[in-house]
């Protein structure tokens, strides 16, 4: 699929609600691999846009496993043989993914770098690797693997095979450092989409919540399955259909079963997570696509978030509304 198409397509979520005499106004920028748009209400607020932008640009050149010059990227080149220190930000993110990993029984894993890698998503060189190279490599993202010591800041990966990617995680947690940015210069209501992770600030003026629309799979961008009402909230969506390529007919993916190391093949078409903690939305959103209906009620139910399932009996749940 062309990048552009993806990208549109990306904007999973698309904010339904506005309201005329609030006088809405966005700004956009490319910022972490996809469009991000912040919207403002009250004039005053525009120029705190400027410092949420600032903020998502530092944060994407210390995660990006691409850019050489990035943390995660450094941390990866010295996997097996050392630990690297890195700033606060991003040991609370590798410390955050670490625990949500846990978890979700290991359906959400940073460590998958390696084998997605081996699927070519990130570039243009996308494959079917052959079931031993997959295995050869499955067999390197142990999550015991990634040690942290809080003291030092520092943070190695023991298995010289292992690599960091923070790629299902990264932009649901940025998506809430904007908002608590925005909040700190005392804007009341924005909203922050990175890609189609939303973050919603505050309500309506006159007291109604936002209403968010999730990305129909089937339809062109803008048409949407579902809504869901919500305010101080992140709402993060994974799908399949979000980024694939196909080979003889088989449509593959880029959210991998951590434990075949191929492409999930659950129940699910599109989940999204509906939690005030942005980092939890995003990594469990990703795992609940591996883990399946099921999985993710119970999930769900024990964190004490909202989720709305698209299955592939094309049913639309809403779970713990
Ligand atoms: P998301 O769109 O948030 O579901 O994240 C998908 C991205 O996370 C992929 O493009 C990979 O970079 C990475 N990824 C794929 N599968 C997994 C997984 N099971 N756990 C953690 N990261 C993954
Ligand atoms: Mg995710």
């Amino acid at each position: 699929m062309r990048k552009w198409l993806l990208l549109i397509l990306i904007s999973a979520l698309l904010l339904i609600s506005s309201c005329q005499e609030e006088n809405p106004y966005t700004e956009y920028q490319f910022i972490m691999d996809t469009q991000c748009a912040v919207t403002v209400y009250k004039r005053a607020d525009r120029q705190a846009i400027a410092g949420v932008f600032s903020l998502l640009r530092e944060l994407d050149s210390k995660l990006d496993r691409f850019n050489e010059s990035s943390e995660v990227y450094r941390i990866n080149l010295n996997a097996g043989s050392m630990p690297v220190s890195v700033s606060d930000d991003t040991f609370r993110l590798i410390s955050r993914a670490y625990d949500l990993c846990l978890a979700t029984d290991g359906a959400f894993n940073p460590l998958m770098g390696r084998v997605s890698d081996l699927w070519g998503f990130e570039s243009t060189n996308e494959r079917v690797p052959s079931a031993e190279e997959i295995s050869s490599l499955v067999s390197h993202t142990d999550i015991s693997g990634l040690v942290l010591d809080e003291e030092e800041h520092t943070v190695y990966l023991v298995d010289s095979q292992a690599a960091l990617d923070l790629g299902a995680i990264a932009k649901g947690w940025a998506s809430q450092l904007a908002a608590d940015y925005l909040k700190s210069r005392g804007v009341e209501r924005a909203t922050v989409n990175l890609g189609g992770n939303v973050y919603v600030i505050g309500q309506h003026k006159d007291g109604r919540d936002w209403v968010v629309g999730i990305q129909n799979p089937y339809a062109e961008t803008g048409g949407y399955y579902a809504t869901v009402q919500c305010h101080d909230e992140a709402v993060v969506t994974s799908g399949g259909y979000q980024k694939n390529f196909v080979r003889d007919g088989v449509v593959y993916h880029h959210i991998l079963n951590p434990e075949t190391g191929r492409p999930s093949d659950s129940d699910l078409i599109s989940i999204s997570i509906i939690s005030a903690d942005g980092a939890l939305a995003d990594a469990f959103s990703t795992a609940c696509f591996v883990l399946g209906y099921d999985e993710t009620v119970k999930l769900c139910e024990e964190y004490n978030v909202r989720a709305v399932a698209l299955t592939e009996d094309d049913e639309v749940k809403f779970i713990n509304f």
